[in-house]
Order: structure tokens, then C-alpha cells, then sequence
């Protein structure tokens, strides 16, 4: 797939992956083999019908092949731009054992990009002629991957969904996380309108359990609910000086420059004064997001500091790639022990360097400090991108809900809670995880919430 040439990406805030051309989409396409007992099929968490829509492309019957996509997965642009799919339905195409797989995920945005160029508007299902009307009003909380979906399918089985955001965007994480250069804002809003074409009402600026409490929506006539809303509580260091001025959470960070669109200074007056020296702390998507928004906004020296070595790392190996092409070093095996200050704006962080020890909890191979091995490194920023946890605010509202011990709420594979009519999925179950998984419990949990209206008579 085409990108921008490094040099040029990192002055602008523009998309770096172009998308496939017609003629680069047929010959993928064609490497198909169709399989019958299709493993790519499984491998997707949403179980869309892959050889299908891939044998739809072969024939140019692009608007089709949407439409086998969208059976299942209502964020197909999304999805096919920020999808592990290297960790998904392609690590499971039976090509993968001679070498490389179909590039499914680079086929579902060229046939969702297709509809969006070729549609001013995405279309409006008729609901009269395909659906059975359930009736009931079912609230939604959280717009992100999760909420979306489940709304999505409520509503194209004929509920009345109502979603409710806190933030003033709707889209969650997609919107203001996720950058602009890897997920265009545009094409976020075509998908979250294709959602409110199926009927969804979204409500933005509502923050449940402060604005609003679930038993005010019992009041108001909804007999069930979804939660989802995701793991938005930064975790910090813990380390001295954390609180001076230039220290971010990549929460605040990426909010700043992605929802407050800080980039677009002097159009919007929310401008992030980053420096020349930049650090970025830890080694998933949102760290690599945060280094090279840094580097967009002028930095000229951007570190992700990571406590283990580039193996362990969690981000995207694409994403770890096109750091590295726009010049974002990277300290490995080095962990930050303190941040020194000047005025009360930070000037330098000291570091400790690692060896790797024996694997943890989580399987991968424990830092263990080298002794004498500290180092100051000079800073003008530094950025925090070491995970997040369920914000807490709605939850403290509903006792009642069984929570783990990590403060995530207990739900089960399909999403029941310990509280009847409340279902729940995505971050806020798994802690951070990823677009599609949180979709496909979205999805599970909207199957769960149908049997339970018509379980029951209301
Ligand atoms: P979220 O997307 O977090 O959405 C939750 C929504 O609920 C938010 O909009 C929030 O404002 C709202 N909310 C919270 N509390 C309330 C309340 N009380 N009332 C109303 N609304 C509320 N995954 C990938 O697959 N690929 C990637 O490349 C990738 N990159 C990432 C980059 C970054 C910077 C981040 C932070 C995450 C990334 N992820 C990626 C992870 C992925 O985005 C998340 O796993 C996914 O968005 C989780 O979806 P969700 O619906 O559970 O929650
Ligand atoms: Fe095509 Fe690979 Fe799926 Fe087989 S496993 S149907 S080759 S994408």
C-alpha cells in the first residue's frame, strides 16, 4: 500500500497509509483461494464473511461486497485502518504458511472507502420493511467501538436506542485517541452517521451517573442498558516530579491534540507548546501515537523510553515501523526513576537501564534494573503512556455491581452483569484491548440484551 514518504508526513497531520489502488485491490483479491472451511472467517472477532466479500471485489461488484461486510461489521473503514489484523483473520488465512497472507484488512477499507466515495450519504435502511419491532427502549452509555456496535445491532433488530456520550464528539477512543493521521476524524463521522441512519438517537454531552443515573432512564421507560464506557483513567508512574508542568498523560495529550485539534493552531486556539525535546513513556499504540503527534507539532527530538526490549512491545508492528521512518528513537530497556524540574516545568528525567529477567504474569520477560546504570536524559515534555483503567464515575453510582479486583466491571462472555438489566462490554470488561474486540462484545452483548427483552414480558 502506498504511504507519504516519511520527510513530508512528518509536517502534516494528513492520513499516512493510502489505501489500496482499484488494480492493487483486484490482484489481492485474486491471491484468494476461496477456501471452503475459511479460517480467516474465525479469526475475525465479528465473523465477517470474508472469501465472500473478497470473491465480490474479484468481480468489481464493489457495493455488494459492502454489503456482505456490513452483515456484520458496521465500522468497516474504521476497522479495516486500525485493525490488528496481522494478529487476527490474517494470522489465521491458510496463505500465512507460505509466506503472506491475503491483506484482508487493506481489501475492507478499499471496499468501505469505495461506498463512501460513491455515496454522498450513507444509506438509510428502511426499517419497516426488515425488521420485527421489539419496541423497547434500550440506553446505550459510551460511544466508542463498543456502544456503537451494540447500538447498531439493537437497532437494525428494531429497537429504540438511545446513546449516551459524555464527551461533546461522538466515537470515543476513535475520535480522541486514535490520530488523524492513522484515522481520519471524516471518516469516523460517515460510520457513527451510518449508525444514526439505522435509527440510533445520539445524545453527546451526558455524563451518566453525574448528568444522568440509570435509575432517572428506568424512570424514563428503558428496561435495559449497555455499558460501555471503556478505560479512560490514565495510570501514572508514581514517580517524583510527575506533577510539574510538561508532564502529560497521552489521555490529555492525544485529547488535546485530537478532539481540541491543537494541530490546526491558530484556527483552533487550543494550541500544545511541546518543545524540542520530546519523551514518550511505554511501547503500545498510544505511546506510538504520542511520539509522532509530537513530532508532527515540532519537536525535534522525539524518545519512546521502553522498560522492555522491541520484542515485548505491544504496539502495531506497522505503527512501530513508521515511527521509526519519521524518526522517533527509541530508549529500550530503560525505565524513567525521577522527573527534575526548573520553575515548575520539567527539564530532564533521570532512567535506569534494564536487563530482562524471567517472564511475568503477563509472559512476557520481567525489566529487572541494572545497578549503577542511571542516566539523565534532557526534556522539554514528557508524555505518560503506560495504560489506563475504568474511569470510575458511573460505577460508583451502581453498588451493586460486581466490579474485578482491578475496578473493570464483571461481565460474562456475553455480557450479563451481576444486575439483570445492565449488560456491559469492551475496555471497561477487559481493560484496554482493541477496536474489534470491543465491537465484538458490543455485538455479543446486543444478542444478549434481544433474549433478554423477549424473555420477558413487558
Ligand atoms: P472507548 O473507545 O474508550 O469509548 C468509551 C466512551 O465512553 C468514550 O467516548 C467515553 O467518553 C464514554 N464514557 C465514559 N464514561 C461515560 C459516562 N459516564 N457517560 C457517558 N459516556 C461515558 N485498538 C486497535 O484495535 N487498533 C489501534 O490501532 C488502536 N490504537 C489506539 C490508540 C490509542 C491512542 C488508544 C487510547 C487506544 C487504541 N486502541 C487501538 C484501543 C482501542 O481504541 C480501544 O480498545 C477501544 O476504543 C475500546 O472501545 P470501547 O468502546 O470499549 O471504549
Ligand atoms: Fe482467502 Fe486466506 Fe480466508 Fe482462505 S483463509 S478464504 S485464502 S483470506
Amino acid at each position: 500500500m502506498q504511504k507519504q514518504p516519511a520527510q513530508e508526513r512528518i509536517k502534516n497531520f494528513n492520513e499516512v497509509a493510502l489505501g489500496l489502488s482499484e488494480e492493487e485491490a483486484l490482484r489481492e483479491a485474486n491471491k484468494c483461494l476461496g477456501c471452503k472451511k475459511a479460517s480467516c472467517i474465525i479469526g475475525c472477532p465479528v465473523e465477517i464473511d470474508i472469501p465472500g466479500f473478497i470473491n465480490l471485489i474479484k468481480d468489481k461488484r464493489y457495493d455488494e461486497a459492502i454489503k456482505v461486510i456490513k452483515e456484520k461489521n458496521s465500522l468497516p473503514a474504521i476497522c479495516g485502518r486500525v485493525c490488528p489484523q496481522e494478529d487476527q483473520c490474517e494470522k489465521a488465512c491458510i496463505l500465512l504458511r507460505k509466506g503472506t497472507p491475503v491483506h484482508i484488512g487493506y481489501l475492507e477499507r478499499f471496499v468501505a472507502d469505495w461506498e463512501i466515495k460513491n455515496s454522498v450519504k450513507p444509506k438509510t435502511v428502511n426499517r419497516k420493511s426488515k425488521i420485527v419491532n421489539r419496541k423497547s427502549k434500550i440506553a446505550v452509555i459510551g460511544s466508542g467501538p463498543a456502544g456503537l456496535t451494540c447500538s447498531a445491532d439493537l437497532a437494525k433488530v428494531g429497537y429504540e436506542v438511545t446513546l449516551f456520550e459524555s464527551l461533546h464528539k461522538p466515537g470515543g477512543v476513535l475520535v480522541y485517541g486514535i490520530p488523524e493521521f492513522r484515522l481520519p476524524k471524516g471518516i469516523v463521522a460517515y460510520e457513527v452517521d451510518y449508525i444514526r441512519s439505522l435509527g440510533v438517537t445520539i445524545e453527546t454531552n451526558v455524563v451518566a451517573g453525574k448528568t444522568v443515573t440509570l435509575d432517572d432512564l428506568r424512570e424514563e421507560g428503558f428496561q435495559a442498558f449497555f455499558i460501555g464506557s471503556g478505560a479512560g483513567l490514565p495510570y501514572f508512574l508514581g514517580i517524583e516530579g510527575e506533577n510539574l508542568n510538561g508532564v502529560y498523560s497521552a489521555n490529555e495529550f492525544l485529547t488535546r491534540v485530537n478532539l481540541m485539534k491543537a494541530y490546526r493552531f491558530p484556527e483552533y486556539d487550543t494550541p500544545v507548546n511541546v518543545g524540542e525535546r520530546v519523551g514518550v513513556i511505554g511501547g503500545g499504540n498510544v505511546a506510538m501515537d504520542s511520539a509522532r503527534c509530537a513530532k508532527r507539532l515540532g519537536a525535534k527530538e522525539v524518545t519512546i523510553i521502553y522498560r522492555r526490549s522491541e520484542e515485548e512491545m505491544p504496539a502495531r508492528i506497522e505503527e512501530i515501523e513508521n515511527a521509526k521512518e519519521e524518526g522517533i528513537k527509541f530508549h529500550l530497556l530503560t525505565n524513567p526513576t525521577k522527573i527534575l524540574g526548573e520553575d515548575g516545568r520539567i527539564r530532564e528525567a533521570e532512567c535506569i537501564r534494564n536487563s530482562l529477567g524471567e517472564p511475568d504474569s503477563s509472559g512476557r520477560r520481567r525489566p529487572v534494573p541494572i545497578k549503577g546504570s542511571s542516566f539523565r536524559t534532557k526534556l522539554d515534555t514528557l508524555v505518560c503512556a503506560i495504560g489506563q483503567g475504568p474511569n470510575p464515575l458511573l460505577l460508583s453510582t451502581m453498588p451493586e455491581l460486581n466490579l474485578t479486583r482491578k475496578g473493570n466491571i464483571a461481565a460474562k462472555e456475553d455480557g450479563s452483569t451481576s444486575i439483570p438489566n445492565v449488560f456491559s462490554g469492551g475496555d471497561i470488561v477487559t481493560g484496554t484491548a482493541t477496536v474489534i474486540s470491543a465491537m465484538g462484545a458490543g455485538k455479543r452483548a446486543a444478542h444478549s440484551i434481544d433474549e433478554y427483552i423477549r424473555s420477558r414480558s413487558f
